[in-house]
Order: C-alpha cells, then structure tokens, then sequence
C-alpha cells in the first residue's frame, strides 16, 4: 500500500529556501507530492515555491523561526489546512556553530545551535505526530551529519546538537513503528550549500566550511545527492527502514 510515497502527498520540508531542503522540496514536487516549504528567509522560501509552480508542482511557503512555537503551530495548521494532512515531515533546517570546543563555547553559540538544530526539530515533530497517529501512517526524516557520528566534524555545540538529532531518530522509530510511523535521518558528508560557520571575533576554526572539507576524505557532495537520499528515506521504498542512519558522504563516515 503506498502510504508515504510522494505522488499527491503533504509533504513540509524546513529549511527548503536553501541547500539540501530547497533540492528536497524540488524532487519531492517533482514527483507529484505537494510542499510546504518552512524556512526563516522569506526571500528564498518564496523562489523556492515559485520554481516548483514553474514545473507544475504544488507548494506553499511559511515563513518564520521553527524554534518559535507560534511559527510551528502556523506550518502545520496550514498544512493540514492546504493538503489536507500531513505524510512527510523533513526536519533539516539547521546552522553551523563556531567550531569552538567546550571551553570556547559562550551561552549564545550554544543556545542558537541546540535551539535551532534540536529544540525545533522537537517542537516540530510534536506537532505533526497527531496528524500523523490520526492517519495511522507517517514518515519522519531529520537532516543529521557526520558531526551526529563522530567527534572530529564541527564544534561543541553542533556535534552535541546532531548526536541529539540521531537520538531523537531512534527514539522515535522505537516509539511509534507499531502507529505506522517511520523515523529515519540522513548524515550529510560536506556538501555544497550556503551553510556558513557562524564565526565571529574570538572563533577558532575555518570561517567557512570549505577549509574542513580539505581535511576530509572525500569528494564534495551536491545538495541534490543529499535530497535524493531524503526522498528515499520517506517513501515506500524504505518501508521497512526505521531508526536508519544513512552516512551520504562519499564513504566519511567508512574511514
Ligand atoms: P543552508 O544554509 O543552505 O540551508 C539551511 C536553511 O535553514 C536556510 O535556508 C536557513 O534560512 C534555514 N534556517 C536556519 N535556521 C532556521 C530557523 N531557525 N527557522 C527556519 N529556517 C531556518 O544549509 P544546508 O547545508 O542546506 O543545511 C541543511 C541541513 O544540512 C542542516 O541541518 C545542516 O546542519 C545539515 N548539514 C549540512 C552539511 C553541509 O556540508 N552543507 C553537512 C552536514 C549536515
């Protein structure tokens, strides 16, 4: 039975004004499902929507900050108000921190980044599961990292952030496989996006992620590998895929 195959499906994708969500959003609605895209920057959440509807595909934009509870409730009201339920979830809208080890790291550069790449993707979730219960079936899929694997890929903040992610993941999937839903996440090896270290004055570490990536095993991956992962994860392809952390990073997460 296809319950969360992409063709006529709600499917909300955070952070789809950018990198990995705008590439997933664009194949999602390229194959027939229709896209909530939630992301903070109106301007590209907007262009995102807008190239969808060039090629025929459906999709709305809700714009604000998911680690606001009000902008949360507002992204799944107007997905249940638009697609008349909600199949897909993509929790991928993140921020890099400032590379700062523990000791380096202020209040601040931890906050955002727990907020941002732990608090919302709960918050998020936790809204869309009675959808989801209701409906008997669902797919979750979260935008991790290899910094969710291992030690050595980005600051404090961010590491913690991402190993949180994978265990919401398999929290979840534990939880809820007998209610039909699926919690599955993808670790992005570095990939070609417009995410950016968030350093300032006083930040040690590469000012963009591009000097990492040297360090690393590997080519570069493009958004759109990230994207088709994603999918995959979310359709009936994967039905028996639950709890699954899949490394899509040209064999990083192997050496
Ligand atoms: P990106 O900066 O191109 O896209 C991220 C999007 O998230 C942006 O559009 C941004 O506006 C949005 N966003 C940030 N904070 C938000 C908030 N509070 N509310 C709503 N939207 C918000 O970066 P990307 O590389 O496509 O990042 C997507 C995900 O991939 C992130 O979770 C990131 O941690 C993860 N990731 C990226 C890489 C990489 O190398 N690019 C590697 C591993 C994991």
């Amino acid at each position: 039975m296809n319950t969360t195959d992409p063709a006529g499906r709600g499917v909300i994708v955070t952070g789809a004004a950018s990198g990995i969500g705008r590439a997933a959003a664009l194949r999602f609605a390229d194959e027939g499902a229709r896209v909530l895209v939630a992301d903070l920057d109106r301007e590209g959440a907007e262009a995102t929507v807008e190239e969808i509807g060039r090629a025929k595909g459906t999709a709305v934009a809700v714009v604000g900050d998911l680690s606001d509870q009000r902008v949360v409730d507002r992204v799944v009201d107007t997905a249940v108000g638009t697609f008349g339920g909600i199949h897909v979830l993509v929790n991928n809208a993140g921020v890099m921190d400032r590379m700062s080890a523990l000791g380096e790291t202020d209040d601040d550069e931890w906050q955002r980044t727990l907020r941002i790449n732990l608090t919302a993707p709960f918050l998020l979730t936790r809204a869309v599961l009675p959808h989801m219960l209701a409906a008997g079936h669902g797919s979750l899929v979260f935008t991790a990292s290899e910094a969710g694997l291992r030690g050595g890929a980005a600051g404090a903040a961010y590491t913690a952030s991402k190993h949180g992610v994978i265990g919401l993941v398999k929290n979840l999937a534990v939880m809820y496989r007998k209610q039909g839903i699926r919690a599955n996440a993808i670790a992005p090896g570095p990939t070609a996006t417009n995410i950016r270290v968030d350093a300032g004055p006083g930040a040690h570490g590469p000012a963009t992620i591009g000097p990492l990536i040297s360090t690393t095993i590997g080519r570069i991956g493009s958004a759109e590998e990230q994207a088709a992962a994603i999918v995959f994860l979310a359709s009936d392809a994967a039905a028996f895929v639950n709890g699954a952390v899949l490394p899509v990073d040209d064999g990083w997460a192997a050496t």
